[in-house]
């Protein structure tokens, strides 16, 4: 059976051929985002505090994301998924906790640093999430 054979019977054959002119038309939309060069960044996410019998991860442990995901604790992992996301696309959340424990570096030298308690009421856990410019 030759491609075009195997496409038609498969049903595959419409979605191919009209696929490409919607794609064409979704990147025609964003003319800002295709012609500005994009940072990349690194994430990676270490324990600042916990309780010193908590269960799920001791402070100092360190993370690298999104290549450690499955090893951080889920109800951790949600409460951090907007702020990851906001650190990715280049977004700095512009208070800074200042004269408390969890004071923010603001892209200092490629730097930039959140903290996030995780949800748990029993661990009193703060992660930092560190982003570096790469
Ligand atoms: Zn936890």
């Amino acid at each position: 059976m030759d491609r075009k054979d195997f496409l038609k019977k498969s049903g595959c054959g419409m979605l191919c051929f009209a696929a490409p002119p919607l794609l064409a038309q979704s990147a025609a939309m964003q003319p800002a985002v295709a012609a500005q060069e994009r940072k990349r960044f690194k994430i990676d996410i270490e324990i600042y505090e916990a309780r010193e019998d908590s269960w799920c991860h001791k402070k100092g442990d360190t993370f690298a994301y999104p290549a450690d995901m499955a090893k951080l604790c889920p109800w951790l992992l949600s409460r951090m998924h907007d702020f990851i996301r906001l650190l990715q696309n280049d977004v700095t959340l512009s208070w800074k906790y200042e004269g408390t424990p969890y004071e923010k570096v603001l892209n200092e030298s490629g730097i930039t640093t959140e903290f996030v308690r995780c949800p748990d009421p029993t661990g009193d856990l703060v992660a930092k999430i560190i982003r570096t410019e790469v």
